[in-house]
């Protein structure tokens, strides 16, 4: 059977702001800086403290979604996503669910075959989680160390609708989007230093079909290399699957780089597992237009000419 590949991705992009996104603390280079120095009651999770929110991340964060040509909400709502890891002392993140700071935008790529059109269905405001390093001592048993450096900084979430078509597609449109958020002032680009993450959802179908096949969602993709290599192994695999009459398993994996093959990493979780509902700590966040035409008329030249040709809007 001939099938097409259909690619959705999702990218973490912290905000590189002086400070956290709820607290005072110092956004640090979290690779370098000594762990657990940039830490408060707040973002080390304490009982009895409050978020605010800093105002430059959401500056940031406008400037992204109006450069995506997004339609930017006059009020978002954030929003508690609840699970337990040990990156995340409070036991919730703050995010946003139903009403994203910015929807419906777009980016155009450069594709083999002319200018492509990826549609953006959301950019959405959270913090970062702490940071686990797993050891493995020669004698002893292995532990992990917990560094939240990390923990509450700004973070921004892109996610596509499902219009990669290829792996080329898939790295043109995710280097275009760093280039922009390089450029925006907002994100060094630092993929090693994992500063922007890539997680892509992945499913085939037969070709010329509308209906979307299953889905899986690939994590720890640190290179545009590595990333292209994880999608077209997943693609052939997938392939295989549906081929010998086996269906696709909607699960996260992850890829392993040396072994050049992904791998089950959990059952894929829904959003009622999280238990998501309005932060009672934090009023609604309100834009104001006249804030979003300031910030628009001080954007810099963007990298792709064509995208200052597509007019923002705004639901207001
Ligand atoms: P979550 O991962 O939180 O469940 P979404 O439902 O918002 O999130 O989808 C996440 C991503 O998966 C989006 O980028 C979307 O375009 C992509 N996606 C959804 N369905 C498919 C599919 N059948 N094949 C490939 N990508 C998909
Ligand atoms: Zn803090
Ligand atoms: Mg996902």
């Amino acid at each position: 059977m001939q099938y097409e590949a259909v690619i959705g991705l999702e990218v973490h992009a912290e905000l590189q702001t002086t400070s956290k996104m709820f607290c005072g603390c110092p956004v640090v280079d979290a690779t370098t800086a000594e762990p657990n120095t940039a830490v408060c009651p707040v973002c080390s999770g304490m009982p009895g403290v409050l978020p605010v929110v800093n105002k430059k991340a959401v500056e940031y964060a406008i400037r992204v979604a109006v450069a995506l040509n997004c339609q930017i909400a006059h009020t978002s709502i954030f929003a508690r996503k609840n699970y337990f890891y040990p990156d995340l002392p409070k036991g919730y993140q703050i995010s946003q669910y139903e009403q994203p700071l910015a929807e419906n935008g777009v980016l155009v790529i450069d594709t083999e075959e002319g200018e492509k059109t990826i549609r953006i269905r959301r950019v959405h405001m959270e913090e970062d989680t702490g940071k686990l390093t797993h050891v493995i001592p020669e004698e002893g048993e292995p532990y992990s160390l917990v560094d939240l450096n990390r923990s509450g900084v700004s973070l921004l979430e892109i996610v596509s609708e499902p219009d990669l078509s290829t792996p080329e597609e898939v790295t043109a449109y995710a280097s275009s989007l760093r280039d922009i958020v390089r450029t925006l002032g907002v994100n060094s680009g630092d993929m090693e230093k994992g500063v922007i993450r890539f997680e892509a959802n992945v499913s085939i179908r037969p070709t010329g079909s509308t209906e979307l096949g299953t889905r899986v969602e690939i994590k720890n993709l640190n290179t545009f290399r590595g990333m292209e290599r994880a999608i077209r192994y997943e693609l052939g695999r997938q392939a295989a699957l549906l081929d010998s009459g086996q269906p696709v398993i909607q699960e996260t994996l992850g890829w392993d780089e040396t072994a050049g093959v992904t791998y089950s990493q959990r059952g894929k979780e829904e959003a009622h597992d999280y238990r998501y509902f309005p932060e009672p700590d934090l009023p609604p966040l309100v834009v104001e237009k006249e804030w979003i035409e300031e910030i628009k008329s001080q954007l810099p030249e963007l990298p792709h000419a064509r995208m200052q040709r597509i007019k923002t809007t705004y639901d207001l």
